[in-house]
């Protein structure tokens, strides 16, 4: 099966409106003969704008988080997969390791929210990834193998099937030091086969899209492993021309 290449944005909390004006102008303007999918998360009261400026380009707007509640009700300061859903979100990012570290979220919250995102309809991207501490320690596969673990013992195929998958070493996030194209090819090739030991046909056709300072200069290095099916970008999705090159480097 071919896997069509996934080039995501995740703008965390930056930008505002004018640069979300700009960059829905210039990307609309550049996007037509790039043929990976492209996607850009933005905070939540800026995706409509982004979606009103992208206009009819191929461009996929999303949400960096999604409440693990699905129906609407006393949850201040939540926003559900419905409500996401409603304004042309496609995708939600689920589990990045800012929320793992900075909120508290755990694997089985991870799935909760993985679930309620596919129950809205939305393409949840569920963020795995190990510490440097971890790394040096050689427990990079027992890490990635018990998150991958947690998402199955929660969610059902039918929902797993829905799932991208993103690999994110957190030594690598917002560090400029981006994991070589053999590490980062070597852990996929293990997340694809941790997944394929639960189900052969998931496994084939999960995207795994390789996080952690993926710039215009190492792009096509790192998408050339056979497993590596596209990008989620931090610091170089905010800016027009680095976002674009980086999905042209996608084929
Ligand atoms: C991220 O935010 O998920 C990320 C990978 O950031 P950066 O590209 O800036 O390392």
């Amino acid at each position: 099966m071919s896997r069509t290449m996934l080039i995501a944005g995740n703008w965390k909390m930056n930008g505002d409106a004018a640069q979300v004006d700009a960059f829905a102008r210039d990307v609309a303007a550049g996007a037509a003969n790039i043929s990976a999918d492209m996607l850009v998360c933005v905070p939540f009261v800026y995706i409509e704008r982004l979606a009103a400026g992208l206009g009819g380009a191929s461009v996929a707007v999303g949400a960096q988080n999604v409440a693990a509640e699905v129906e609407a009700g006393a949850f201040t300061g939540e926003v559900n997969g419905a409500m996401l859903a409603d304004i042309g979100c496609r995708y939600a990012i689920v589990g990045h390791s800012e929320r793992r570290a900075l909120y508290g979220e755990t694997d089985a919250v991870v799935a909760a929210k993985t679930d309620a995102a596919v129950a809205a309809g939305l393409t949840p991207i569920v963020c795995v990834g190990e510490t440097l501490e971890q790394r040096e320690a050689d427990q990079t596969e027992a890490v990635l193998a018990a998150q991958i673990d947690a998402l199955f013992a929660q969610c059902d195929a039918r929902t797993l099937s829905a799932v991208v998958i993103a690999y994110e070493p957190i030594w690598a996030i917002g560090t400029g030091r981006s994991a070589s194209p053999e590490q980062a090819q070597a852990v996929h090739a293990f997340l694809r086969g941790q997944i394929a030991d639960k189900d052969a046909t998931i496994a084939e056709s999960v995207l795994l899209l390789y996080g952690g300072s993926v710039k215009p200069d190492n792009a096509a290095a790192l998408f050339a492993g056979a497993d590596v099916d596209g990008a989620l970008i931090g610091g170089a999705s905010l800016k027009a021309d680095s976002f674009l090159d980086i999905a042209r480097a996608a084929g």
